[in-house]
């Protein structure tokens, strides 16, 4: 008798935990949803006693499993599981899966991963051994209401608990990452069966020649220090008298995705097919024998509804140190990519294009930046708000400068350009958003910093370009072209390339 109030006790606690641990993470807990959830848990127990033993296996493999997942993801990111990492996880490269395994190597996490394994098959051996027992009468007609009332809610509620409910969240999100794998497949292997007509290049094959192009977010260039903002924000690009910044740019969407599609393919509407924007610059650069890299710091997302990381993953090396969906909880800090721009630009490869995505100046501000760079700061809501942006511009002068510092030790012929992806509009006023938004498109959301660098082997190489580049500062641009600017930045040519599209070009 003893032995069965034990195993009650034991079905109760082993079918109770997940529930609870999962209401404890998505805070604020639902104790009703709890003490529903648990028992309905475990009235299978209740009504076929004979199958407990694999009951409580199914119930180890299905609920446990997602939440020590969940767990482990919150433990090493800071965030829980989402359709993003899942992305990463599906379409994971050599580099990333040796990180994450690395990851998984680490004391906290071992102990979770043996506690939860040990938990999962003591309590099976135990459910299984207690020899089976038919419950009473009034039981087992418990058993099958709490199932019928649950199973009405269940579906009354269904979109709650899937957004609520972690194990039925990551079966979902996986079931869908899986349905549209085929789509995927076969976009991606369109991409890769798209040529380029034959590029042309305007230096030997063998020249050793590095790009960069650094892709900011939400950065107003009005906030910059370098373009006569008058907080100090980018002490260290100002002091440098080797930049040219150009002071007419702008990009054409107030938002990433559709900006960035146009101006990283030869797209020139957002609403383009993914038939019309399989040529990416990416691709264009693989197609001229250059090693290419892209290095982000933004989300990964479901690869189908992210064209740019699509693109993103036709890169030779592809990384996305992002985990979080727009770093909401705990995005790295832009530096984060410096480790691996060294390493980038330490690769042998005799031509390079390393594109760096940034997290730059992005919505939650505050987030954007380590505590030793609130240098800002203001007595009202709005205004430190604003003092918070300035923050980050700060940061991100020091990243770009970072990048800089390195690219700055090659040899050979270099050049880095920075962009952001769209502005925003951030003021101390009423009439300002503090935001960024595709259907107002303000002035400040659209007006964008450009800025290049180039080495001094590339000015005595390309005097020519260099030249075209400091007499062009005042011209209005749109980064809708952009591809256009790179391709002649990079001295390549073909078909598709438009020198009237290019910034540098005496065509402009
Ligand atoms: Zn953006």
């Amino acid at each position: 008798m003893l032995r069965q109030y034990l195993n009650i006790l034991l079905i109760t606690i082993y079918a109770g935990l997940p529930v609870c641990l999962n209401e404890y993470l998505n805070r604020p807990c639902d104790y009703v949803f709890a003490a529903v959830a648990t028992g309905t848990l475990i009235c299978p127990f209740v009504l076929f006693p004979a199958l407990s033993g694999l009951y409580a296996l199914l119930l180890g493999i299905f609920l446990y499993l997602p939440l020590w997942a969940d767990v482990c993801h919150l433990l090493i990111y800071q965030t829980p599981l989402n359709s993003s990492s899942l992305t990463g996880l599906l379409y994971t490269n050599p580099q990333e899966a040796v990180e994450f395994i690395k990851n998984f190597l680490h004391g906290p996490i071992l102990t979770i991963t043996l506690f939860t394994l040990v938990w999962i098959i003591t309590a099976v051996i135990c459910i299984s051994r207690t020899a089976p027992y038919r419950s009473p009468f009034i039981a087992r007609g418990l058993a099958w209401s709490v199932l019928a009332v649950s199973a009405l809610h269940l579906w009354a509620s269904y979109i709650f608990i899937e957004d609520r409910f972690i194990p039925l969240r990551i079966f979902l999100n996986v079931k869908q990452l899986l349905q549209n794998d085929r789509e995927l497949q076969k976009l991606r292997q369109e991409q890769k069966d798209y040529n380029f007509a034959p590029i042309t290049s305007l230096l030997p094959n063998n020249e050793k020649q590095t790009y960069v192009i650094i892709i900011g977010e939400s950065l107003h260039r009005r906030h910059m220090q370098l373009y006569g903002y008058n907080r100090p924000t980018t002490p260290r690009l100002s002091a440098r008298k080797d930049l040219l910044a150009f002071n007419n740019v702008t990009a054409p969407h107030a938002a990433t995705l559709p900006s960035l599609k146009e101006a990283l393919s030869f797209a020139d509407s957002f609403e383009a097919t993914p038939e019309e924007t399989k040529g990416s610059i990416i691709k264009y650069f693989n197609t001229a024998d250059f090693t290419t890299f892209w290095l982000s710091n933004q989300y990964l997302g479901g690869l189908l509804d992210n064209q740019i990381a699509l693109w993103g993953n036709e890169a030779a090396f592809t990384r996305f140190i992002n985990h979080d969906y727009w770093g909401e909880h705990a995005a790295p800090f832009d530096q984060a990519l410096l480790p691996l721009f060294k390493e980038a630009l330490q690769n042998p490869a005799p031509k390079k294009l390393i594109i760096l995505h940034l997290m730059g100046s992005h919505i939650q501000y505050k987030q954007r930046y380590p505590n030793n760079f609130a240098y800002f700061s203001a007595p009202t809501a709005s205004a430190q708000e604003v003092a918070e942006y300035d923050n980050s511009v700060l940061y991100n002068d020091a990243v770009i400068s970072a990048f800089l510092s390195e690219l700055e030790k090659q040899t050979g012929i270099a050049a880095l350009l920075y962009i952001s992806d769209h502005g925003q509009d951030i003021e101390d006023t009423p009439e300002s958003c503090h935001c960024h938004t595709p259907e107002k498109n303000t002035p400040p959301m659209l007006e964008i910093p450009f800025i290049l660098w180039l080495s001094p082997e590339y000015k005595q190489k390309r005097p020519d370009l260099a030249a075209r580049a400091a007499a062009a500062l005042n011209k209005t641009y749109n980064t809708r072209d952009f591809i256009h600017t790179v391709i002649d930045l990079a001295g390549l040519s073909n078909r598709d390339f438009q020198t009237g599209k290019s910034i540098f070009s005496s065509d402009f």
